[in-house]
This record gives structure tokens, C-alpha cells and sequence, in this order.
């Protein structure tokens, strides 16, 4: 589905065609994103916000439009409510900091799942180190669904926050957040989920999740790297203490006491990557105009045939098997490492993840050093999906 569209995925690798199965790290950018960039540093690159002169308006201009189309996109209420980041990672630190200093005290419980990526993990233990607060653990069954039924138990009088994942990156489950956000809020506590692994595959309308904070990253969605976002509802923003201090984010400052700028200034201190916002904005363009749904059903497709091929290989295990899944598949062959593995389907062309993927507590779960991890994204094909299994087989037979 419009491969054409990405000059990267023409190249050959060892003198095999690419076949780019890493998408759940990074997507490959289409031209037209390439294009945007180049043209905003071309025309109107300036400083924002300050400048009275003609290109500083017109990149203010732009970059305003291009929060605007964020907010379209994941129909935030307003757009003040989208606040530009470096990616998924810095908007869950900005939660993590700006929610916990603000609300979370000595004794408060944070509830997140055992199949976090370590930057829905870390943040929140360095809060708790910092506040004397308690970090709980939702665990998953060994299919990798997350086992709702015991959220509720997890909860007390003292959970300030419940911060999941939307799609794991290694499982591929697409977690219940409807449910777990209704859950949640039936006792009062706000909810933050990691969208990282979700804008690009399915719709996301943060008003009918009713979550409180929606993070995830550009570059995971045909963007560029260095822009994500952070949403998070107004009342909650309003009533947070600002991330980091500098240019931008205050209105008035005077040695003896600082006052803050309005929302969503207030969380955007220094120069932000203006031309990556413009990427962005054409990135989700792109998409919308190729339809999100159309995008899932492609995604899905792909996941059904390549499942079904992977599992005849003798021998070899998928982890993650959620009845409700992302194109992502973890596999393990017999005991090959999964470094060998990857190494040899590398030689073949075939570019993939290996290793713990960002989230050791799911290896620890299972007992694995780590996986190879298949991803896919809207310009995969089926012919894709037959050089990964034959790259699998070929290796497979190499190894053992
Ligand atoms: N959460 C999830 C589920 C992810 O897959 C990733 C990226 N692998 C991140 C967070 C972090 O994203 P980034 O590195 O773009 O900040």
C-alpha cells in the first residue's frame, strides 16, 4: 500500500531488497514529509512566537496549524490541550514530573502494567524514589492480556494515577483502556496512556477514551524524530506545575517571583522543533489521506498471514497472543538466541528487532532473554512477509 511513496525502501541491503520489518521502532518517512521539512528550512525558518518580522510569523503560523491538526487527529477538546515534546519518552517524564510534584506525596500508589516499555517504568520510579510513593503492578496471563479483573483490587483510597500502555510494543496486545479508564475513574483516579505503538495503526479520539493524558511520538507515525506530544485535559494542566523553566513558558519574571505563561506555553520552555511539528502535521495528513481504518485492516491482514506462516516453522513460539492484537510478532525458534537469529535474517535482507525490546520485566515474565520481533507498517506487503519466513527458515536451518 502506497510503498511508492517512501524513497528509502527502494534501496537494496547485501545486495537483497529491503524488506523493513523494524516499524514498531521507527516508521520510514513518505517524500512528502521529506518535502515539508526541507521547504520550512528552505522559506520561513525563524525563531516562534517573539519575532514581529515576516518569517517568524509565518513559522508561528505554521506551527500553530500544525497543534491544531494534532488535536484534529486525536480530537483533543482544545488545542492548547496538545503540548509539542521531543517524543513518547519525554511526554510520559513531563507527566510523570509535572503530575507527581503537583499531586503525588509521601505514601501515594501509582499503578502501572507489567508490560510497560521501561519509559512508562522509569519515570514513575524516580518519583516514587523522590516522594516516598508506592509503584503497583498490573500483571498479564501467559497469552499477554492484561488481567483486568485485578485492577480493581489494585486500587485504593491512595492511587493518585493509572498509566498503561494503549498497544504493547512487544506483546502487540491492544490493551482494554476503555475499560481501564472506566474502571479508574469510577474511584476518582485520572489516567495516562502510552499511545506510542497506537496512533499509527487504529483511530484515537482522546474525548471518547475520556483518558486524561495521551502520550506518543512522531517518528513512530511516518514523522520525524524529535516531536511527540503530550494531551492532556485542561483542568489537569491548568492545575500542574510547569516541566522545565526558561524562554517561552513564563509571562512575567522578576528575581524575586516568576509567573507562568497560559496553556499550552506553560510546558514548552525553549525554541521547540518547529520544522518536526510541520513534518508531523503532513505525516498525520498523509495518513488521514490514505484513511486510518484502511491503514488497521492492511496491518491486520499482514498479521493474520504472517502469524499463520510463522507458526508452521518447527519449532517456533509467538509471544504475545491476545485475541485483539497489533501487527507486531515476538517469536523464538527452539534455544537460538534471538541476536543469532536476527543477524542472519539481516544478511538476508530482512531488517528486524531483537533483544528485550525496552521492556525486561516481559522477558523476566516469560523467562527469555529477548525476542526477534517482526513489526509492520502500512508499506509492508504479503511478498514481505514470505522473505521474512524464508529468511526465518533458512536461518533456522543454519543454526541448528
Ligand atoms: N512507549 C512505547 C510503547 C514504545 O514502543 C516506545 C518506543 N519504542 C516508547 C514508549 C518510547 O518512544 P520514544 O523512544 O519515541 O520516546
Amino acid at each position: 500500500m502506497n510503498r511508492e511513496d517512501f524513497p528509502i525502501l527502494e534501496q537494496q541491503v547485501y545486495k537483497k531488497p529491503l524488506v523493513y520489518l523494524d516499524n514498531a521502532a521507527t516508521t520510514q518517512k513518505p517524500q512528502v514529509v521529506i518535502d515539508a521539512m526541507k521547504r520550512y528550512y528552505e522559506t520561513i525558518n525563524s525563531n516562534i512566537h517573539r519575532g514581529v518580522h515576516c518569517l517568524s510569523q509565518q513559522a508561528t503560523e505554521e506551527f500553530e496549524i500544525a497543534r491544531r491538526c494534532v488535536q484534529q487527529f486525536i480530537n483533543a477538546a482544545h488545542d492548547y490541550e496538545v503540548i509539542f515534546t521531543r517524543g513518547a519518552t519525554e511526554s510520559i517524564n513531563l507527566v510523570a514530573s509535572c503530575f507527581g510534584r503537583t499531586f503525588i506525596g509521601e505514601g501515594d500508589e501509582i499503578i502501572i502494567s507489567a508490560m510497560e516499555h521501561h519509559s512508562n517504568i522509569v519515570p514513575w520510579q524516580f518519583l516514587c524514589e523522590e516522594r516516598g510513593a508506592k509503584l503497583k503492578v498490573l500483571p498479564f496471563d501467559d497469552d499477554g492480556v492484561l488481567c483486568l479483573d485485578q485492577l480493581e483490587s489494585l486500587i485504593t483510597p491512595r492511587t493518585k494515577i493509572v498509566a498503561v500502555t494503549h498497544v504493547s510494543n512487544t506483546l502487540g496486545t491492544c490493551n482494554p483502556v476503555a475499560e481501564i479508564i472506566r474502571i479508574a475513574h469510577a474511584h476518582n483516579v485520572p489516567v495516562m496512556l502510552d499511545g506510542a505503538q497506537a496512533v499509527a495503526h487504529q483511530p484515537v479520539d482522546v474525548q471518547a477514551l475520556d483518558c486524561d493524558f495521551y502520550c506518543f511520538s512522531g517518528h513512530k507515525m511516518y514523522g520525524p524524530m524529535g516531536i511527540g506530544v503530550m494531551y492532556g485535559k485542561e483542568a489537569w494542566l491548568n492545575q500542574m506545575k510547569p516541566y522545565q523553566g526558561g524562554g517561552e513558558m513564563i509571562s512575567t519574571v522578576t528575581f524575586e517571583k516568576t509567573t507562568y505563561n497560559e496553556l499550552p506555553f506553560k510546558f514548552e520552555a525553549g525554541t521547540p522543533a518547529v520544522g518536526d511539528a510541520i513534518g508531523l502535521r503532513t505525516a498525520i495528513e498523509y495518513m488521514q489521506q490514505i484513511g486510518i481504518q484502511n491503514i488497521a485492516r492492511h496491518e491486520e491482514e499482514l498479521l493474520q498471514y504472517a502469524t499463520e506462516k510463522l507458526q508452521q516453522i518447527n519449532g517456533l513460539r509467538i509471544y504475545g497472543r491476545a485475541p485483539h492484537k497489533a501487527a507486531v510478532i515476538s517469536f523464538l525458534i527452539g534455544n537460538l538466541h534471538p541476536y543469532d537469529v536476527g543477524v542472519l535474517l539481516d544478511h538476508q535482507g530482512v531488517a528486524v528487532r531483537t533483544g528485550h525490546h525496552c521492556t525486561q520485566p516481559i522477558m523476566d515474565r516469560f523467562g527469555i532473554p529477548g525476542t526477534v520481533r517482526a513489526s509492520f507498517a502500512l508499506y509492508n506487503t504479503r511478498e514481505e512477509v514470505d522473505a521474512l519466513v524464508a529468511a526465518v527458515e533458512r536461518a533456522t536451518n543454519m543454526l541448528m
